[in-house]
């Protein structure tokens, strides 16, 4: 990620981060490695990631770790290892890259970023609710206003052993029209045929049972409860019976924020309800819901928007001409600095002609050079040029430069905001 591109990053991270204090999520920080049979007891043996995208190497003592394919599984090993799981309630994010070892293209990386909230300890669907709330609000403070939410419900894992026995039957009526990744997953993990990408399979996959009817009562308030506030909050959404996540350990609601605009890597967001989880890797049972996005789609988004609280620029240069100049330059930028917190100033450095140092000075995005001679020395004074405009330059007493400046670049500040 180059200079150019980092202030749209810093942008995307800052109204995340925001948006996640707005709710009191409180941020944990992982390790970036963890010891590979975590990932195997918790992503499963049988899943993509597991069986062919982990990065694992072994140590010198001969230990298999591995760079984290995602975050879920190191929060819930350093909340069991902590004590935050257990009789607690939890709201927490993350943020920070994620290693798989898939075929880099457009929206697939093999150092990919996440942001990702986890919430443990709560029941009810309440808290899936208010994480897709969240989600939404994200969106809008990124200004992005064209993910469709798709929503849906995988039951408990009993009413999906039920329905797994009548995909598997549809399946296999259907075998002939099955790829060789689903083959497999008809032994394996027959749900997660559902989601391949396979645009072959498309139509036998639209014809395929749904879990909808072997849900019981319970799992259907659920779902109803998270559809109506949802409606309510006036977040629509589209409910996606394929969406599925072929883990034991999910339960009940799963959502994806998906866009048309990136092609085929169109998932944004992914989330859930995973009660099995921490259970399954040691713990006593802690219902959790969560998500994910990934950063690297965001800003591709966030590049098709280019949204102007996105932008960095220069707001002063210091010009700097003769050797005491550049002595008393990098004083000057100090007191500039102390008088007008938040504004940019960049003192030259290195030393340069006049023509080289405006050059710079230009290309910075300057709005105005500052210019420090021999001659202002003497006066006590410095010279201020505007770059954007055709107004002549003033010289002005040292003592008054940052009170000007202030009132010049507050006079900007206000018209680029009538201009909008
Ligand atoms: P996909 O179906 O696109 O492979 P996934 O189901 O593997 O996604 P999750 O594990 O749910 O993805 O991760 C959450 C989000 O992280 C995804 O929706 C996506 O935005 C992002 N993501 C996942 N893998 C990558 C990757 N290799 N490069 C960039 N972003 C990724
Ligand atoms: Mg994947």
């Amino acid at each position: 990620m180059l200079p150019s591109s980092t202030s749209l990053w810093q942008f995307l991270e800052r109204q995340v981060a925001a948006v996640l204090a707005s709710y009191g999520y409180r941020e944990i920080r992982m390790p970036i490695l963890e010891m590979t049979e975590l990932f195997k007891r918790s992503i499963g043996e049988v899943t993509d990631i597991v069986e062919k995208e982990m990065y694992t190497f072994e140590d010198r003592n001969g230990e298999s770790l591995t760079l984290r394919p995602e975050g879920t599984a190191g929060c819930v090993r350093a909340g069991m290892e902590h004590g935050l799981l257990h009789n607690q309630i939890q709201r927490l994010w993350y943020q920070g890259p994620m290693f798989r070892h898939e075929r880099p293209q457009k929206g697939r990386y093999r150092q990919f970023h996440q942001i990702g909230v986890e919430t443990y300890g709560m029941q009810g669907p309440d808290i899936d609710a208010e994480v897709i709330l969240l989600s939404a609000r994200i969106w809008r403070a990124l200004g992005i206003s064209d993910l469709e939410l798709q929503v849906n419900t995988l039951g408990t894992p009993r009413e999906r052993a039920d329905y797994r026995d009548e995909l598997v039957r549809y399946f296999e009526a259907h075998s002939d029209q099955l790829d060789d990744d689903s083959q497999r997953r008809l032994r394996t993990n027959p749900l997660r045929i559902l989601d391949s990408k396979n645009p072959a399979m498309r139509p036998m996959l639209d014809g395929a049972p749904t879990l909808m009817g072997h849900l019981g009562e319970a799992s259907r308030a659920h779902f109803a409860f998270v559809c109506e506030i949802l409606e309510r909050a006036e977040v629509s959404y589209v409910v996606n019976p394929r969406l599925v996540r072929g883990l034991d350990y999910y339960s009940r609601t799963v959502f994806e924020w998906v866009t048309d605009k990136l092609g085929a890597q169109g998932t944004v967001c992914a989330g859930g309800r995973y009660d099995g989880l921490v259970e399954q890797l040691g713990g006593k049972s802690v219902p959790a819901v969560g998500f994910a996005m990934g950063l690297e789609r965001l800003v591709a988004l966030l590049e098709t928007l280019d949204p102007a609280a996105a932008k960095v620029s220069t707001d002063l240069y210091l010009v700097l001409l003769g050797d005491t100049a550049m002595r008393e330059g990098l004083i000057v930028a100090e007191q500039l600095r102390n008088g007008l917190p938040g504004v940019e100033v960049l003192c030259n450095c290195g030393g340069g002609g006049m023509k080289a140092q405006f050059k710079r000075a230009d290309r910075s995005g300057a709005r105005y050079a500052l210019v420090l001679g021999d001659d202002e020395i003497a006066n006590n004074t410095i010279v201020v040029k505007p770059l954007r405009t055709d107004e002549q330059q003033v010289a002005i007493t040292r003592d008054d430069v940052v009170e000007q400046l202030r009132g010049r670049l507050q006079g900007d500040a206000d018209q680029s905001a009538e201009k909008m």
